[in-house]
């Protein structure tokens, strides 16, 4: 059992992180922008003894220097740190602020308080993506751990681009202070594609959804009922699946220092809507019509995800268990 310092907790990957720590029985605070998202953290999780080990911190800007300095010293000792957090849409009206700031620096200014001031901790984990490695203009035959998106901080300020290359940004910046910094923890990145999964964190409604689940949300509100939008990714990965990876590079021997692609293999649009039409009949005339192809290119690049079998001995749920249950979930929140 140990004591974690998460971020990214009222995000919808981060929630599932912060389940999975308190299931193992760790201890986690969470820093959240405001006390708002701290409660509604804490409330999604007062009806069990977890909520005895979950607490909250609120650090409202997290670009701002030494931003975690103070919290890591009151709530000491931690053991681990999860850094998940980072503004993920595309098109910002402000990219250098609404996007850029937060992920680089946010990354860089918890590993920096994390060396001056919480000396107990081992490991540190970051939630980077395969943003950080997909190359749009010229995929390699395969992906894996060893595959960088070549964009540089020019390319991040063209509103389309800003997000993938924030995150190649971010990890990178990551990568660059553990060889010159050598700190006293070990760090672990991990580098998901589309990630697909139950929606568990506080939400208002449907409109409010994160990125990755929009697609799912659209097809079920019947937004596509003429055509199947672009896939634009292939490739996918279940939020349980990925939670699970953070936990495991707490305590998985080779999991220092290293990066994990995780991924549980191709999509397209076309195999989700199918999915959910055979899950859900009942919800099937706001889909589009039955024989559309689907845009999956019969020589898409291919992907290497054995390091994270291997190391992390991750196994994938398959994508029709992903999208049923991501469909469960958002029926249950308002339009
Ligand atoms: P969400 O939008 O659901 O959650 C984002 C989290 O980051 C929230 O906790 C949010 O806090 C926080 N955050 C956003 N902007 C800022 C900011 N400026 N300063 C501080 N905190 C901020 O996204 P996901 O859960 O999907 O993404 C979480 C992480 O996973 C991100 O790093 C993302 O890049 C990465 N990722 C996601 C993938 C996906 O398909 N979902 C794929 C690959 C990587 P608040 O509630 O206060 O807004």
């Amino acid at each position: 059992m140990t004591k974690v310092f998460l971020t990214g907790a009222s995000g919808f990957i981060g929630a599932h992180i912060l389940n999975d720590l308190l299931n193992h029985g760790h201890t986690v605070v969470v820093a959240v922008r405001s006390a708002t998202r701290g409660q509604q953290i804490l409330n999604r999780h007062d009806r069990d003894a977890a909520n005895k080990r979950v607490s909250f911190v609120v650090v409202e800007d997290f670009v701002k220097q030494g931003a975690f300095n103070h919290v890591l010293q009151t709530n000491a000792p931690f053991d681990a740190v999860i850094h998940t957090a980072s503004p993920y849409f595309y098109n910002p009206y402000d990219p250098e602020n609404e996007i850029l700031r937060p992920a680089v620096q946010g990354t860089i200014g918890i590993l920096r308080s994390v060396t001056e001031y919480a000396p107990t901790v081992k490991r540190l984990v970051i939630t980077s993506s395969f943003a950080a490695m997909i190359n749009f203009n010229r995929h390699p035959a395969t992906y894996s751990e060893s595959v960088w998106n070549p964009m540089t901080y020019e390319d991040a300020l063209r509103p389309s681009v800003t997000y993938p290359a924030s995150k190649k940004l971010a990890e990178e910046a990551a990568w660059d202070f553990m060889e010159k910094e050598k700190p006293h923890f070990s760090l672990t990145t991990f580098c998901p594609p589309l990630v697909f999964g139950p929606v568990i964190h506080h939400l208002e409604s449907l409109r409010d959804i994160n990125t990755s689940n929009t697609r799912i949300r659209d097809f079920i509100q019947g937004k596509y009922k003429d055509a199947i939008p672009p896939s634009n990714l292939y490739l996918w990965v279940d939020v349980r699946d990925l939670a699970h990876a953070h936990i495991r590079a707490l305590t998985a021997t080779g999991a220092e220092n290293e990066r994990f692609f995780v991924t549980a293999g191709h999509y397209d649009n076309k195999q989700i809507v199918d999915i959910i039409r055979e899950e859900y009949p009942h919800l099937s005339e706001v889909f589009p019509p039955k024989d559309l192809s689907g845009d999956l290119p019969k020589d898409v690049y291919q992907y290497d995800n054995s390091k994270s079998v291997n190391v992390l001995g991750l196994t994938y749920r398959t994508l029709r268990e992903s999208v049923r249950d991501t469909v469960a979930s958002l029926l249950k929140i308002k339009e």
